[in-house]
C-alpha cells in the first residue's frame, strides 16, 4: 500500500518511514509530482491539517495524511496557534518570532502555553484525526541550541529544561508531534 506524506521534508518522511509497518510505503509531495503550495487558509491547526490531507486526495487521487503545529499561549487567548510560522511577519524567522513572544508576555505572570500537532489521514475515503498535545511554560529567556522555533523558549511541564535543551529523543518521547505520530502509527498498525 501506498501513502503519501503531505510535507517536503525528508526527514520527516524517513522518521515516520521506519516506524510504520513495512507494507505502508510512503511517497513524498515530489514523489507524486506536486510542486505547488498547499493551501492552508483554515483558522485552525485541525482546519488547516485537513485542508491539506483533503487537497491531496482531491486533486491526486492519493490515501494522504498531512500535519499541521502551532504553539498556543494562554495569556495571548492561543495566540501565535496558527501564525505560529510567522508571529513576528513572513520572513517565517525563528528568532524573530521568540522576540516577539518574549516581549508580547513581558511582565506577564501566566506563561502556560501548549504546543498542538494535528495529523490528517484520508484512508479508504475515511477520514481519522490524530492529536498531540504538549503543555508547558514559556521562559523569561532563551535557553539551548537543540531543536528548532520556539523551542529555546518552552519548556515543558514536569522538567526543568527547555526543548532546546533536551537530545531529541527525549523531545520526540514527550512533545506533540511524537505523540501525534504515535497514534497514526498505531492505528495504521492495527
Ligand atoms: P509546522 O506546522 O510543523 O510547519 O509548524 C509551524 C510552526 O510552529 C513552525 O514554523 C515553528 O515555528 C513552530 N513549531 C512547530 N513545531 C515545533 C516544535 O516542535 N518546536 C518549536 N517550534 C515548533
Amino acid at each position: 500500500m501506498q501513502l503519501v506524506f503531505a510535507t517536503n521534508n525528508p526527514n520527516k518522511i524517513k522518521e515516520v518511514q521506519e516506524l510504520i509497518p513495512q507494507h505502508i510505503k510512503l511517497l513524498s509531495l515530489e514523489d507524486i509530482g506536486c510542486y505547488e503550495e498547499i493551501p492552508e487558509t483554515q483558522n485552525s491547526i485541525k482546519g488547516n491539517a485537513i485542508q491539506k490531507a483533503e487537497f491531496i486526495k482531491t486533486h491526486y487521487g492519493y490515501d494522504c495524511f498531512a500535519d499541521d503545529t502551532g504553539l498556543e499561549v494562554d495569556a495571548l487567548n492561543g495566540e501565535p496557534g496558527i501564525y505560529s510560522a510567522r508571529y513576528a511577519g513572513e520572513q517565517r524567522n525563528a528568532e524573530d518570532n521568540m522576540n516577539a513572544l518574549l516581549n508580547a508576555l513581558k511582565d506577564c505572570q501566566n506563561r502556560s502555553a501548549h504546543f498542538k500537532t494535528v495529523i490528517a489521514l484520508e484512508l479508504n475515503n475515511q477520514q481519522h484525526i490524530f492529536t498531540g498535545i504538549c503543555e508547558g511554560e514559556i521562559t523569561n529567556e532563551k535557553q539551548g541550541k537543540n531543536g528548532f522555533g520556539y523551542d529555546p523558549i518552552f519548556k515543558p511541564n514536569g522538567y526543568q529544561k527547555t526543548f532546546a535543551e533536551m537530545d531529541l529523543k527525549l523531545k520526540n518521547t514527550i512533545g506533540h508531534r511524537g505523540k501525534a505520530v504515535s497514534q497514526l502509527i498505531a492505528f495504521l498498525n492495527s
